[in-house]
């Protein structure tokens, strides 16, 4: 006979099988358990087709990575515990000491402190390219090159490159590339499928569902999507080894925002292109730097990439007049009252962060060409009328003196 605390852990109640509701179930585990034997030793944890360790996936996670690699039009998908583990873990799949790799100058901040840092103590160097200049790229792939990143746009300054030149670049010389898929989230472009019925896209899509897929500004969470099974096991071979594995609540949170991505990706792109137009009016602004705004850097590409009508997110930087101090600048900020002083975008929450860009750029490419001083806006779901006033009354505090 067994006493009621060991029957609580053992107890034989199976609830029936063939539930069915809107949601999936979420299934958390460490463990998980094997009915013999001989099943513990057959099991493999690199094909979907059975369970063996909470590290290596449960029913919710495949769930999610299966959705994902939907969305993006890609065919395999791994999940980590945020978007810059995503980028960490295609590099530490791909490189190894005298490799190179090759950023934008415009790249996710921390994916560049990651290859000054880590990587270069593990003998991998890499260079920086000018993003809108694909011949820059191209002189720059040398022998060591075994990786290209490209974003689009640029983070923070929102640059829009020749995705489909930069690719091509990559393909004729053999080199992997790997997107940032983080702005279009699959919904404003396809990366693997950059010209229609070329067959041209790139390698590896990598997404912050951190940003519009979790779109509650409460999880944090990566995707690295690809088409080709051995490019896949190569990536899932290091996943396992550094054991980046993503809980089943988080991995829950994201399939339940996810059947309305779509929805506020269209709402974040409205409310942010009308903010953009109107400050582009302001005297105080020098430039709007928004890729669906004619005379924004790449314009041209975002509309041959996502259409006349295409999509664009919820985000756009402003470069002030350079008349205005860095001090006068951050009183604007301060004074903001919906817009929150906060990192990362994609949430319900209107948020600004003032950058520094220079510090941020190569010397030697000389592409930020500006003096006055970024602000970056990331439009929430708030009214945009109720947005526009907040930031016609912190535009006050420009003028006062300091
Ligand atoms: C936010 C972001 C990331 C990193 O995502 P985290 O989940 O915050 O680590 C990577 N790339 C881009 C372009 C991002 O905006």
């Amino acid at each position: 006979m067994s006493k009621p605390v060991t029957d609580l852990i053992h107890h034989p109640y199976v609830p029936p099988a063939g539930f069915h509701a809107p949601q999936p179930g979420v299934f958390k585990a460490s463990t998980v358990i094997f009915a013999n034997v001989a099943a513990m030793r057959a099991r493999d944890w690199k094909h979907k087709n059975g369970y063996t360790y909470g590290l290596h996936g449960t029913p919710t996670t495949f769930l999610l990575e299966e959705r994902i690699a939907a969305l993006e039009g890609g065919t395999q998908c791994i999940l980590v515990p945020s978007g810059l583990a995503a980028i960490a873990n295609v590099g530490m799949a791909l490189l190894k000491a005298g490799d190179e790799v090759l950023l934008p100058d415009n790249v996710y901040g921390p994916s560049r402190a990651l290859a000054d840092g880590e990587f270069a103590a593990w003998g991998i160097t890499h260079q920086l390219y000018d993003p809108l200049k694909p011949q820059d790229l191209e002189a720059r792939i040398g022998p060591k090159t075994r990786l290209v990143w490209v974003e689009a746009p640029g983070s923070v300054t929102m640059e829009f490159p020749d995705l489909a030149a930069l690719v091509r670049i990559c393909r004729a010389r053999g080199v992997t590339c790997a997107l940032d898929n983080t702005w279009g989230a699959g919904l404003a472009f396809r990366g693997f499928d950059l010209v229609p019925g070329e067959g041209l896209g790139v390698d590896i899509s990598v997404q912050a569902l951190t940003k519009y897929p979790s779109g509650g500004g409460d999880v944090l969470m990566g995707s690295i999507v690809t088409r080709d099974e051995k490019l896949h096991q190569r990536i899932k071979l290091t996943h396992m080894r550094v054991g980046w594995g993503v809980g089943g609540n988080d991995a829950e949170a994201v399939l339940r925002s996810l059947p309305s991505v779509a929805l506020r990706y269209r709402a974040h792109d409205a409310a942010a292109r009308q903010l953009a137009q109107w400050l582009a009016t302001r005297p105080e602004v020098a430039q709007v730097l928004h890729p669906a705004l004619p005379g924004s850097p790449g314009h041209a590409h975002w509309q041959a990439l996502c259409g006349e009508q295409g999509l664009a997110a919820g985000l756009f930087s402003i470069v002030f007049d350079p008349r205005f101090a860095t001090q006068q600048v951050d009183a604007f900020c301060d004074a903001l009252a919906l817009f929150k002083l906060g990192y990362s975008w994609g949430g319900p929450l209107s948020l600004v962060v003032p950058y520094d860009i220079p510090a941020m750029r190569s010397a030697q490419l000389a592409t930020w060409p500006h003096k006055g001083v970024l602000v970056r806006f990331s439009v929430g779901l708030e009214d945009a009328q109720d947005l526009q006033a907040d930031i016609a009354q912190a535009l006050e505090a420009l003028q006062r003196p300091g």
